[in-house]
């Protein structure tokens, strides 16, 4: 399999992505969840201070994204007073991440111009491997909702969390895709967090082998038949460079508690780099995730090797046999 198609997106100077869990709520239970209320806290963030944080985050002298993420962020009334304030006051691209049920009749109440993507997860081509993962009758649901919304006029992309679960799966999604007139498709590789690592991270992880024969495939299958289809990078080749986004990236990862982090690896420590105090961002001292970003190892991302080790192999010498790039680097394949 060739990847002479697949780009490797960098980082981008000059450009910041502000990632923003409203709350931490969701009317699902989904099995490989990686929201962690002991970590990111119950509460919702208010109203007033949706647009405090937006503006605190937004840098008028950058390129400043936002996502807006849960928990299920539509369970939140005043999503789309959000949507509104943040297309107003200059962000350059908004974007929500719903498991697909568009709570407080979410599509009436935001209109296509203010949103410039609503992402829909989904887990399996079918009801009985999507639902095993993301429970009963939710392909049903999030799949009508999909089409509602296309109809309605938004741009849609669809996220598959890749596991050993649906890999095999995987391919089935391409027809769909194309029937149903999905603009982007994200493949995300599960990551050991949250439920994940609770529920035995050996049942969850693919194999490099698995990864690099088949996502790389269903991603130039989707983008040729004009689908943009984004995976992460996951393994470096020997030339290419290592970089951490933590050092060279500008990403927010805020949680309705007021922590901030920059790696969503360390979602589940208290290691946050900053944190929002009356609405205030302040960089936290002691140990912080920003001590891990400095460290030059030759297996790549540090925190990878922390947390997810199994993910390394090594020669006969003991040198890594690749090196795993940032989970933020992202390959693109073009729809066209
Ligand atoms: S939809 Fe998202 S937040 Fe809700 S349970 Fe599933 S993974 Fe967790
Ligand atoms: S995933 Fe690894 S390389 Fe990326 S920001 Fe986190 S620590 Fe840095």
């Amino acid at each position: 399999m060739s990847l002479s198609k697949a780009k490797t997106v960098g980082f981008k100077p000059g450009e910041r992505n502000v990632f923003f869990h409203i709350l931490t709520a969701c009317n699902l239970s989904c099995r490989h969840c990686y929201i962690n209320p002991k970590q990111h806290g119950t509460e919702a963030v208010t109203r007033e201070n949706l647009e405090k944080w937006l503006e605190l985050f937004r840098d008028k002298n950058k390129e400043t994204n936002v996502i807006f993420l849960g928990g299920e962020p539509t369970m939140h009334a005043d999503l789309p007073h959000a949507i509104r304030f943040a297309k107003k006051s200059g962000y350059s691209s908004v974007t929500v991440d719903t498991n697909g049920f568009l709570f407080h009749d979410f599509l009436a109440a935001t209109t296509p111009s203010e949103l410039d993507f609503l992402s829909f997860s989904l887990d399996g081509p079918t009801p009985e491997v999507n639902d095993m993962l993301r429970g009963k009758g939710v392909f049903a649901t999030c799949t009508a909702n999909l089409q509602a919304a296309v109809a309605a006029g938004f741009n849609v992309s669809l996220i598959y969390t890749v596991s050993r679960y649906n890999i095999a799966h995987l391919h089935k999604m391409i027809p769909l895709l194309v029937q149903w007139r999905v603009k982007r498709f994200f493949i995300q590789v599960i990551g050991i967090r949250g439920k994940t690592a609770i529920n035995g991270a050996d049942k969850w992880q693919l194999t490099p082998e698995e990864w690099l024969e088949i996502i790389p495939q269903v991603a130039a299958e989707a983008s040729a038949l004009g689908i943009t289809s984004i995976f992460p990078k996951v393994f470096l080749e020997p030339k290419e460079k290592f970089e951490c986004a933590g050092r060279v990236a500008e990403n927010y990862f805020i949680f309705p508690n007021g922590r901030v982090y920059q790696c969503p690896l360390c979602e589940d420590y208290p290691v946050n780099a900053y944190k929002i105090e009356e609405n205030k961002l302040i960089t936290n001292t002691g140990f912080t995730e920003t001590r891990l970003f400095s460290l030059d190892i030759p297996e790549g991302c540090v925190i990878n090797k922390l947390l997810q080790p199994e993910n390394l192999s090594y020669d006969k010498q003991g040198r890594p046999l690749y090196k795993i790039s940032c989970c933020l680097l992202k390959q693109e394949m073009s729809g066209g």
